[in-house]
This record gives structure tokens, C-alpha cells and sequence, in this order.
């Protein structure tokens, strides 16, 4: 399919980039072109104004600060794959890197872009949910900075100004205690997840302090299983208490029927994605 035609701007900086997001109506920034590029084709998304930030190498890079990796929003799956940073200091986004489509897609797609378009079979927005992400943007009033926890408002849909771009990504180093595990079940390589579920934990003499469990594609946005986490937070783990967490986070799930599944199956699937996930976190946590 051949998508609407639209007027191409590269920004030369992101202020420039603002500008041209504030100057034209129906305008959207292009970053890897993965995610909206498809949906242009099939006309699902017709934008005026395409706003290219692919010449922005500030924002690009991973860099840590003390006890804060900051992550370029125009940084790419496999940067993320291919950083030690990350590798040593927080590896599941490395983990979850890796599950996102295949390595063509993972060559261009951005992190950014990637959690930006709202898209609830994106892995990153469940993964900044569970890490307690923040999110750096910047808009014509200057920059702000938002949590991941209630960024997401439905499908498509975000906590970002159409004038806004999102520059950057704050995660927290990953410590000693803490453990992690991202759990997806997909058709194929290279496919969205049928259901996902990252979980970051922390253990104190073997009680769980604190937890956030993250759910991939069964609802109409990346949400967390809240009611799972307070079940779980103060409590010594045990597999009777993961079994009543995988209930909660069940009665969590709104999927979406379509060809990966109805929604008995991607809500059963999810409440294994996260029993496994917490089984992984836990183990990692304590050794
Ligand atoms: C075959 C295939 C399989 C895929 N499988 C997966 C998968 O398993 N898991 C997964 O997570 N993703 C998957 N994707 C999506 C892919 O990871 C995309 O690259 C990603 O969703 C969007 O990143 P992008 O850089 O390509 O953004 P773009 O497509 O350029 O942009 C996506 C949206 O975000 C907006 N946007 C982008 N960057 C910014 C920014 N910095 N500030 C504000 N708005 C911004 C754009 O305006 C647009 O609305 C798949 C894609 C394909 C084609």
C-alpha cells in the first residue's frame, strides 16, 4: 500500500524539532519508521507532517549517573543489545531488547519510538513499568519529566503532548537484592507477544520489599498487576502465594481477541509469563 501524501522536515535540533511540531497541524515525529511507517501504509495513521529526528545524535547514547542510566530516546534495539552499560548495570532491558522482533526491525526501531507509540504489544512500555522508569520530554514550555506509571492511557495513547518529544529514558540501576525476569510468549520469531510479563523485585532477608510486575499485550495498554504486587509485597515468597499472585494478575488482564489467541488463552498465558517471571527474579535476587 502506498500511504497519504504528507511533507517531509528533518529537524536539525530539538528545538527545532518542536518548532516544527508546534508550526504544523496534524504533524508526527518519524524515528525508526517500524511502527508508523506500517500503519501510513495501511493508512491507519495519515499525518500531514512528517517531523525526521534521525539527524539528532543527542539524542542518542546510554550513559550511567551514580545510581541512573539515562538512555537516548533515538537509541536502537540492538545499542541497547550491544551496551555494557546496560549488560552489567540493567540487564533486562538487554533481555527484553533481544525479544523485540527480529534483527532487521531491531537495526532501526528505537527505544523511544518504541515506547512513545502507545502500542500495548510493544515490550518496552510493560518493561519501563516494572524497571519504574521516567521519562524525559520536552515540549514548548521546556522539559519535563514524567513516571512510566501512568503514562499510559489506552491504546495509542499516551501521557505525550502532540508539541512534545521524548527525549530520553531514566532507568535505575539494577542492585544487589534485586532481581528481574521478562517472560514472553510469542507465534514466532519475530512476532508481537501473545502475552508478556517483566517483573523487578527486591528481597530483604528473603521477604519481598518491594515488587512490580508488568503485563505485555493483554490489556489495551501496558499496565502493571497491582493487586499481584500487594499480595506479594512484605511476604516471604512462597509458590502457594506466586499461585494466588498469578490469580490477581489474571483478573488484571483485558485482552483482545484476534489470530495469537481468545482472550481465556492470552489471560491463562499471561498469569505463566508472570508465575515465571517471578519465579526468575526471585532466584536472581537471592544469588
Ligand atoms: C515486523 C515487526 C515486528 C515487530 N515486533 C515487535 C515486538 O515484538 N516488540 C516490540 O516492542 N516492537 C515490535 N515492533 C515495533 C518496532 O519495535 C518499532 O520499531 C517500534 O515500535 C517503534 O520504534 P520506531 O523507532 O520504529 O518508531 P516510529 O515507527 O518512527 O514511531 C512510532 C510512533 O512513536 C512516535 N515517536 C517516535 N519517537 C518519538 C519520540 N522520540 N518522541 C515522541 N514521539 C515519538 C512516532 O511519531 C510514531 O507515532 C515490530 C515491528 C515490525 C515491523
Amino acid at each position: 500500500m502506498i500511504p497519504s501524501g504528507f511533507e517531509y522536515h528533518a529537524a536539525s535540533s530539538v528545538q527545532d524539532a518542536i518548532r516544527l511540531l508546534t508550526e504544523n497541524e496534524d504533524a508526527k515525529i518519524l524515528a525508526g519508521g517500524h511502527s508508523l511507517l506500517p500503519m501510513m501504509k495501511l493508512r491507519f495513521a495519515e499525518p500531514a507532517h512528517l517531523v525526521d529526528i534521525n539527524g539528532l545524535r543527542e539524542l542518542k547514547g546510554i550513559d550511567r549517573d551514580g545510581d541512573v542510566i539515562q538512555i537516548g530516546a533515538m537509541t536502537t534495539e540492538n545499542e541497547l543489545i550491544a551496551s555494557e552499560i546496560l549488560q552489567q548495570h540493567c540487564p533486562l532491558l538487554v533481555d527484553a531488547a533481544k525479544l523485540v522482533a527480529d534483527p532487521q526491525v531491531r537495526n532501526r526501531g528505537t527505544v523511544g519510538g518504541d515506547v512513545a507509540h502507545g502500542d500495548p504489544g510493544n515490550d518496552h512500555p510493560a518493561v519501563m513499568l516494572a524497571l519504574d522508569a521516567e521519562f524525559v520530554i520536552q515540549g514548548p514550555e521546556g522539559e519535563r519529566t514524567t513516571p512510566a506509571n501512568g503514562f499510559y492511557l489506552g491504546t495509542y495513547w499516551t501521557g505525550l503532548g502532540e508539541d512534545e518529544l521524548l527525549t530520553a529514558i531514566r532507568v535505575p540501576v539494577i542492585k544487589t537484592g534485586t532481581g528481574y525476569g521478562y517472560n514472553k510468549l510469542k507465534r514466532k520469531t519475530g512476532d508481537y507477544a501473545t502475552a508478556g510479563s517483566p517483573v523487578v523485585l527486591t528481597l530483604d532477608s528473603d521477604v519481598c520489599r518491594e515488587i512490580r510486575i508488568g503485563l505485555t499485550n493483554v490489556a489495551p495498554m501496558a499496565i502493571r498487576a497491582e493487586a499481584a504486587e500487594d499480595l506479594l509485597r512484605g511476604q516471604v515468597v512462597t509458590e502457594a502465594l506466586i499461585e494466588q499472585a498469578a490469580e490477581q494478575v489474571m483478573a488484571a488482564c483485558d485482552p483482545a481477541e484476534d489470530l495469537r489467541g481468545d482472550v481465556e488463552y492470552k489471560t491463562h498465558m499471561a498469569a505463566e509469563m508472570a508465575r515465571r517471571s517471578i519465579r526468575d527474579a526471585l532466584a536472581r535476587a537471592r544469588s
